[in-house]
């Protein structure tokens, strides 16, 4: 399939790359020009602009956040202006649930499909294929869009014919991973503090109770304290709870507990966190526990 690929992060570049082995024509649009090169190199078209990503049946956007994903969707010469009708936008950014609604209405005014597509799974996962997503939108262009998705994870869940849905979901899920790290983070803390062998206990949890692998991928980046380089930056996961908790104001939801974890990441933030992994949360507790400075 001819399809356009827009945001060549950390994530989009695993993606895209995995759509050429695929076999896909991709022609691929970066902000920063020069992460481009990399997938030309593996076979990838470039396009000098937006409008040009657009130029085939389907386009991916990975983008960081609501402000990305609206500047390229909506400014001019964005997607909504340049997809063919029939077109079909597959958004996989973790983005709010107002701005999925809002892209599925101009993308229909446009005779346009919206597939919300997010995904679970850091960049190692992105670049092996081995994402999970979840996916929403009328089944014809989920249907359209599903040997594209296949080819970027390895399952694949559609949810609903209602594209925000799916982007609730993985907001959902991101507030649950939050709170796993918030939680590792203090056990980690006392533990430590105690002068017992951190390593130790996370293979105790791991091998029992808390085998999934959410305990075993942040439980190791905690207990060896790596938090460089990013794999899924701190200001990322900020925005995350921030949309987790608009989604539940507007659906009139309390979520005490992401509230909290807000105030957390502001503070990890404030210290200095912009360019660590969300995991550094964990820090937090050691700090509060007299464990270190700052
Ligand atoms: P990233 O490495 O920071 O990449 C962000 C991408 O967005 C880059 O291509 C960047 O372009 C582009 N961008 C940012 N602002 C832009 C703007 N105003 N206009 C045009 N392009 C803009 O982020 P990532 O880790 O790949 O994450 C991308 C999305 O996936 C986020 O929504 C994130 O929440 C979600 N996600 C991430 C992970 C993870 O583990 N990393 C997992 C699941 C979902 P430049 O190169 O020009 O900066």
């Amino acid at each position: 399939m001819k399809i356009g690929f827009i945001g060549l992060g950390r994530m989009g570049s695993g993606m895209a790359a995995n759509l050429l082995k695929a076999g896909h024509e991709v022609i691929v649009y970066n902000r920063t020009r020069e992460k481009m090169a990399p997938l030309v190199a593996k076979g990838a078209k470039p396009a000098a602009s937006t409008a040009e990503a657009c130029a085939g049946e389907a386009v991916f956007t990975m983008l960081a956040n609501d402000d990305a994903v609206a500047e390229v969707a909506f400014g001019e010469g964005g997607i909504v202006a340049s997809l063919k009708p029939g077109g079909i936008h597959i958004s996989t950014s973790t983005i709010s649930v107002a701005l999925a609604e809002r892209l599925a209405e101009a993308h229909g005014k446009a005779g346009q499909h919206l597939v919300s597509a997010p995904v679970f799974g850091r960049p190692e996962a992105a670049e092996a294929a081995q994402l999970s997503i979840v996916a929403a939108g009328a089944a014809p262009a989920v249907g359209t869009a599903k040997p594209l998705l296949e080819a970027i994870g390895q399952k694949l869940f559609a949810v609903s014919e209602t594209p925000k849905d799916a982007n609730l979901i993985k907001l959902s899920g991101n507030f649950l991973i939050a709170t796993v790290i918030e939680s590792l983070g203090e056990a980690m803390a006392l533990i430590g503090k105690a002068g017992i062998d951190r390593a130790q206990y996370l293979e105790i949890l791991t091998s029992t109770l808390f085998g999934a692998p959410v305990y075993k991928t942040y439980g190791a980046l905690i207990s060896a304290g790596k938090f460089e380089p990013p794999g899924f930056a701190a200001p990322l996961g900020h925005k995350d709870i921030r949309l987790v908790l608009a989604a539940a104001e507007d659906l009139r939801v309390p979520l005490p507990i992401a509230s909290l974890l807000r105030d957390r990441f502001i503070t990890l933030l404030a210290n200095g966190g912009d360019n660590l992994d969300w995991s550094a949360l964990a820090t937090l507790a050691e700090r509060d526990a007299g464990m270190r400075q700052g």
